[in-house]
């Protein structure tokens, strides 16, 4: 088995979810007491969303790149990034570490290529939904169109994001929001919409929507599994 490294924190409410998840898929394929081997490197996430909000990317790549260092160090065969956004300093990473990064705008795409879906609504924090490093990479690598909210529903979504559900609270009214954004992206076409950041599926679960959700958490979780299982 190899060992999947992990560069979590952003926020740590989500990397409990990825720890549970590979975990029990180590356990499902190979039953008894097997779980996974993971080689994880926690940050402390006020430090990166304040330069988030700064816009100072470069520091946040530097600290993730160092992070990503000794998860190699540490004996990753592969390394997960846990976040959707901080995708967006994935060439500062990849230039501190010789191991592949899984992506998970690509585990997400090729499972909506896999179930045939040619238009897919988008959330995620703001960054996610309105800069290119993410959609862009949907819509020209896998020839997906990529839809977002219009921008007051962004904000909501973004702001659930950062002052809940990255602080571990889970609302109801919050949840309504998300699912009136959601059904307002299937009237505008989407076939399926993107959980696109790591801490939504901690709100809104696909029994709460008749609208198909793709849990970048669990998809990326699962392809880490997969890859962490095969030659
Ligand atoms: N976990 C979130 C994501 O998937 C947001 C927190 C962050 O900015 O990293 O985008």
């Amino acid at each position: 088995m190899k060992t999947i490294g992990m560069l979590g924190g952003m926020s740590w409410e989500s990397t409990v979810s990825y720890y549970k998840a590979v975990n029990e898929g180590v356990k499902q394929a190979l039953g008894g007491l097997h779980s996974a081997k993971i080689a994880l490197y926690s940050v402390n996430f006020e430090e990166i969303e304040k330069l988030q909000r700064v816009g100072d990317w470069d520091k946040a790549g530097v600290i993730l790149g160092e992070a990503a260092k000794s998860i190699q160090a540490g004996g990753a065969d592969f390394l997960l990034i846990c976040t959707n956004t901080m995708h967006k300093v994935l060439p500062q990473i990849e230039e501190q570490i010789d191991i592949p990064v899984l992506h998970i705008a690509d585990a997400t795409a090729n499972k909506l290529i896999e179930d045939g879906i040619s238009k897919v609504g988008l959330l995620g924090t703001a960054f996610t939904m309105e800069q290119d490093f993410y959609k862009r990479r949907i819509s020209e690598k896998f020839g997906i169109e990529v839809i977002v909210p219009e921008h007051e529903e962004r904000e909501v979504v973004h702001r659930v994001i950062y002052d809940e559900l990255c602080q571990g609270q889970i609302l109801s009214e919050s949840r309504e929001q998300y699912i009136n954004i959601i059904d307002n992206l299937r009237r505008q076409g989407a076939e399926a919409v993107i959980l696109g950041c790591t801490e939504i599926a901690l709100l809104v679960e696909q029994q709460h929507t008749q609208v198909a959700l793709y849990d970048t958490t669990k998809i990326h979780a699962e392809a880490a599994v997969k890859q962490a299982l095969s030659n």
